[in-house]
């Protein structure tokens, strides 16, 4: 009796640490900076799409189709090589003490020959026009060729409205901007002419001397791909219920700078295999499709590539999850389009709660914020489901595997498996 107690007691543990042991691998690897941050530099999209489709193959999970791929192609802007900037002559950390704007452009040949006093311009004198154009025939007396904007004199929706007119600016000349927020960084589809550098107030000097070498390359037709596999249901069923995750992130900035997208989405992309690997298994009454999409991070690229090319009618989605940002929970969960699809959305409160799993399922309305949006939009019922938690890293380079506590991956993988499992 105890012998078997104990037997019972270490085949749980064994299994529990398995799948966390295998969760860590995957998003691991995933981080790695051999994998460049999941974006178009290097390739690094495509290293994560193959690694993926060796996964589901691992696990013997097949394609829907004669591939796992589902191939697009999108414009996009990238910084492969030289990402530099002196202040004083000092070395600035990209990443930490200035960014690129996703659409930069490069700098120009006499940046890069010789250092230059950009020309500050505050959010009060753009509120006046009569400073505004003294400042700017000062500005072209001087013979400056870069200008300082330092908008944090402002805020609010003077700030609002004031935030295009940099990025206007880097059409004609180079434009640097104070930003005493943290940096959010993104990806560009298209590249201005100038570059349009953000640098943190607190290490800026507003009458410093600057030296400046960025490399940008526009990309046209770059190809990407969406991966996509499949588990058929026990006995044969027409509806197929969807789990997503996109693998993609922002890549590099630079030859020595990238954004390993942990949290974001490095996490949801495990949970896609460890959904996978279960299923396969334990086949359910549904069929079961598995998309990583590419391209989310650039504009919800590659979901809506595939609601315009689905490989499955849309009518046939019995109901669809998508899984973006799963590294925490010790907060809960928000589930968007809870308020669309309240039978499904009282599933999950009623399973947590019987089953004492989160600390909170929280409902949400619709929200174009990650790629279940195209699907609710052609009418595919959806959820996506966040964590939340203390890990506020997001879009920075601080979004590293080491910082993901997976505190409730188990528990949200229990919740996602019993869900389909009752879906009516
Ligand atoms: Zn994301």
């Amino acid at each position: 009796m105890h012998r078997f107690l104990l037997i019972g007691l270490l085949f749980t543990f064994s299994t529990a640490n398995g799948q966390i042991e295998e969760v860590r691998r995957i998003t691991e690897t995933l981080c790695s900076p051999e994998f460049h941050g999941r974006g178009y530099v290097n390739k690094g999209d495509s290293i994560a799409a193959a690694f993926l489709s060796s996964e589901f193959h691992k696990i013997g999970v097949a394609p829907y189709k004669d591939s796992y791929s589902q191939s697009f192609e999108l414009n996009v802007n990238t910084f492969p090589a030289k990402m530099e900037l002196l202040q004083d002559g000092v070395k600035l950390i990209p990443g930490i003490h200035f960014v690129v704007d996703p659409s930069s452009g490069p700098s120009p040949d006499y940046h890069r020959a010789k250092s230059f006093e950009p020309y500050l311009i505050t959010g009060t004198d753009l509120l006046d026009e009569e400073i505004f154009v003294a400042k700017m025939t000062e500005m072209s007396q001087i013979g400056s060729t870069t200008i300082i904007f330092d908008l944090t004199d402002v805020s609010g929706d003077t700030l609002r409205q004031l935030s295009s007119i940099p990025a206007s600016f880097a059409k004609d000349i180079p434009v640097m901007q104070i930003v005493d927020k943290k940096f959010t960084w993104s990806v560009g589809r298209e590249q201005l002419k100038y570059p349009l550098v953000y640098i943190q107030d607190s290490i800026v000097n507003r009458s410093g001397t600057f030296d400046m070498h960025i490399d940008a390359e526009f990309i046209e037709s770059y190809k990407t791909q969406n991966i996509i596999a499949y588990i058929p249901a026990k006995k044969k069923c027409s509806k197929t219920v969807v789990f997503t995750a996109h693998y993609d992130h922002l890549g590099r900035m630079g030859t020595n700078t990238y954004f390993p997208g942990a949290n974001d989405n490095a996490s949801g992309t495990a949970m896609l295999l460890t959904m996978a690997n279960y299923f396969k298994e334990n086949s359910a009454e549904f069929n079961i499709m598995f998309i990583a999409f590419a391209g989310e991070e650039a504009g919800l690229v590659g979901s809506k590539y595939f609601v315009e090319h689905p490989p499955i009618p849309l009518k046939k989605i019995k109901f669809l999850v998508n899984l973006d940002i799963m590294g925490s929970g010790e907060e809960g969960v928000t589930v968007v389009n809870a308020t669309l699809f309240e039978k499904q959305f009282k599933l999950l409160e009623e399973i947590n709660q019987e089953k004492a799993l989160l600390a909170k399922v929280k409902r949400r309305g619709p929200a174009a914020n990650s790629d279940h949006y195209w699907f609710t939009e052609k009418g595919v019922p959806a959820f996506f489901i966040y964590t939340m938690g203390p890990n506020k890293h997001y879009h920075d380079v601080f979004d590293k595997y080491s910082e993901l506590s997976f505190n409730e991956y188990d528990d949200i993988t229990t919740l996602l498996i019993e869900f389909v499992k009752r879906l009516k």
